[in-house]
């Protein structure tokens, strides 16, 4: 294995000399990082991305490439931070070192092999700069190489992970030459006997063949001698996992395939591609249908070449492919290729514009073609990443528009599973809904059976699913409940009247729905329920179209009662009206707190303790108040905020914390502040059942050592 020294000696073939210096910086560097480490195989660990780099500088990388393969396990294997690195090499390297150790970091577990693409997706979405890729990619090379060290059952895994990831990755970014060595490799490791027995097949057969391959060999090159026309003529081989695919997926037998003989012209320009197209075309006769011109109409990643099949001696089928240097480099490296030709004449650091420019150049071509045009929108999505990919706890993976959170994730799975979501898990441990999800991270949404949405998710979520199905369970949510506040608002003061609404003649109720233009009662209930109209008033039009109450009413004044007979008749709050009612946060009332209820014009009624400040200004003014009590069966936690003063003691808060839960009450939130360096002043927010339990959970608190003094917070 040749040295940094030999190494460096290359890139001056290709690198300014302060470029190759920042190389060796890179190597030493790692050297150090490395140092005591071993490869399975024994060597010292920096001979891998050494060797790495190697097959980088193979494609005439640039020099940041090669000093990131120079660092690439550092930051996963050394444990050196990655803004060290940006110490030492600037940003741009640092960032390619940490997209590569993330690719590494994320492991091929699934065993649905529909996910493959996803997961190729992925990989390209979370680098943003497409060197990331090219470094991960030799990395995985020289892997592949030196797999036999490893355990079998590691270097099945890994083979697996290639045959599926990598190399796809690598033919989608054209680059050939690689995509084929990881198919061989990936192979032979994980079919050992079938490998070995194509490839002693393929090289038996080759020996049969030799005579007729150089016949026609000589034939082709003498056609071109012939016609004064410059190029080289070679044949062809198929590679061993090509092979056995083509057993497989096509049912052909190995001799049918290898019955195929098969040859490439390379040429100077791409005029000479035709005219040598012509002239093999008069020297055997071609089969009808085979010809392609991948010059005029490139494929989809951007090879380009001449393809046809003639009829040699005997009848033999011929391949040939016909093409120029240049389109013989980009069909080998592909992506990579393109460093080698723009290098030259472009400012350093113009990468991204030269990617750009190279996928632009394709898609045009690709648009002109008119075919498919599934690579370009895949390598569009991957490059400038819109989306995010997450796992499933099962493996499946889900796409989702970037800055995706849970609840987003929640409703992809299902609007069920959105609709009763409670929290969540990112790798597997508990996180906000709110938190944006990233490439890579596997979720599990925790539900509960009668959860509903949240209306504070509409505030987060970002995917229209989401936000239409919470709208519309909100919707529908609010509106139930409104009806039923409505109707229970009016009830009591038909109540008040001796009267109920079953028995206000239907006649009475179609006249007072026509005055409100409304068609149903609902409609009306629901809008005494979001305070929007008030059942005293709403009660008086619905009697008073009735004649005979009416008469009772004028006659008798039993049956006309005042506001205070009406608030005789409180309403009972059970804690579960849903969206309609809610809790004021100024008081925090609690079940057996004296209760007032104030209607707010489109929202329902908000519950404030009696002697609530910031009631006190309307609360005699406004008819909207309205007397409340508990029901006996209020159910449900409610939210208190109080203050503790304790002596600064190590521990403390924790004991304080744990006295809270031995009380059975949870803690939403706590925030200390120190007073002096004796006395500290504790802020919590806690959620009880109802006074008794409030009383219990005090006096538990205050029989703590250190406790001053314990305060319920109001206003
Ligand atoms: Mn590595």
């Amino acid at each position: 294995m040749p040295g940094i020294e030999a190494f460096a000696e290359r890139l001056d073939r290709y690198l300014e000399p302060d470029q190759v210096n920042l190389v060796r910086r890179a190597y030493f560097y790692a050297e150090q990082a490395h140092d005591g480490q071993t490869r399975r195989s024994g060597e010292p660990y920096v001979t891998h991305p050494l060797a790495v780099a190697n097959i980088l500088a193979d494609m005439h990388m640039d020099h940041q490439s090669l000093m990131a393969a120079m660092l690439h396990d550092v930051i996963e294997d050394t444990g050196i931070p990655k803004d060290a690195l940006v110490t030492q090499f600037g940003d741009t390297v640092a960032e390619l070192v940490d997209g590569v150790s993330k690719l590494t970091q994320m492991t091929f577990e699934t065993k649905a092999e529909a996910q493959a693409e996803n997961f190729q997706k992925m990989a390209l979405a979370m680098a943003r700069d497409i060197r990331v890729i090219l470094v991960k990619l030799a990395d995985r090379l020289h892997n592949m190489r030196t797999l036999g060290a490893l355990a079998p059952e590691k270097r099945r895994r890994i083979a697996k992970e290639t045959l599926e990831i990598y190399a796809p990755i690598a033919n989608r970014l054209g680059m050939h030459s690689l995509s084929t060595e990881f198919e061989d490799l990936g192979f032979k490791a994980m079919h050992p006997m079938r490998s070995n027995m194509i490839d002693r097949a393929v090289r038996s057969a080759r020996g049969n063949r030799k005579e007729l391959l150089n016949k026609i060999l000589e034939s082709l090159q003498s056609c071109l001698e012939r016609e004064g026309m410059p190029g080289k003529v070679m044949g062809r081989e198929k590679h061993l996992y090509g092979i056995y695919q083509k057993m497989r997926g096509k049912r052909k037998a190995f001799t049918e395939i290898m019955d195929v003989y098969a040859f490439r012209i390379i040429v100077d320009k791409p005029d000479t591609c035709y005219r040598v197209l012509g002239a093999v075309h008069s020297l055997y006769k071609p089969f009808p249908g085979r010809f392609k011109d991948y010059i005029a109409i490139p494929k989809a990643n951007g090879y380009q070449s001449l393809h046809t099949t003639l009829f040699g001696l005997h009848g033999v089928p011929i391949e040939i492919q016909i093409r120029t240097e240049e389109m013989e480099d980009m069909a080998n490296n592909g992506i990579a290729a393109h460093w080698v030709y723009k290098s030259k004449d472009d400012v350093i650091n113009g990468h991204h514009a030269r990617t750009r420019q190279w996928l632009k150049g394709v898609m045009e071509l690709q648009q002109n073609a008119g075919n498919s045009l599934e690579f370009i929108e895949n390598v569009k999505i991957d490059l400038f990443p819109d989306e995010v990919y997450i796992f499933t706890p099962k493996g499946r993976i889900m796409e989702l528009p970037k800055g995706s959170t849970p609840v987003d994730f929640a409703y992809a799975v299902h609007t069920d599973v959105g609709n009763s979501c409670i929290a969540c898990r990112v790798n597997r441990r508990l996180a906000p809904l709110s938190e944006p999800l990233q490439s890579g991270q596997t979720v599990e949404v925790i539900t509960a059976p009668g959860a509903r949405p949240n209306p504070a998710w509409l505030s987060f979520v970002i995917t229209g699913k989401a936000r239409s199905n919470i709208r519309h369970f909100l919707k529908h949510q609010r509106h139930s409940e409104s009806i039923a506040l409505g109707e229970r608002l009016l009830d009591k003061v038909l109540a008040s009247f001796d009267t109920s609404l079953a028995d206000v003649p239907a006649e009475n109720i179609q006249q007072v729905l026509k005055d409100c233009s409304m068609e149903l009662m609902e409609d009306l209930l629901a809008d005494i329920g979001l305070g929007n109209r008030m059942a005293y008033v709403v009660a008086r039009r619905l009697l008073a179209s009735s004649n005979v109450v009416e008469s009772d009413a004028e006659t008798t004044s039993v049956n006309t009662p005042s506001d205070t007979d009406i608030r005789e008749l409180p309403l009972a709050i059970r804690g579960t009206e849903g969206l309609v009612v809610s809790f004021a946060r100024c008081c925090n009332p609690i079940p057996g707190d004296p209760i007032v209820g104030y209607l707010s014009s489109g929202k329902g009624m908000v519950i404030h303790q009696e002697n609530c400040i910031k009631l006190a200004d309307n609360r005699h003014s406004n008819e909207k108040t309205l007397h409340l009590t508990w029901d006996k069966n209020v159910s449900g936690e409610f939210t208190v905020e109080l203050q503790v003063e304790l002596e600064n003691e190590r521990g403390i808060i924790a004991q304080l914390a744990a006295g809270i839960t031995m009380a059975d009450a949870s803690i939403d939130k706590i925030s200390v502040d120190e007073r002096d360096g004796r006395i500290s002043v504790v802020q919590l927010v806690v959620r009880v059942r109802d006074r008794l339990h409030l009383s219990q959970l005090i006096k538990r608190i205050r029989a703590l050592k250190g406790v001053m003094r314990i305060t319920r917070l109001k206003n």
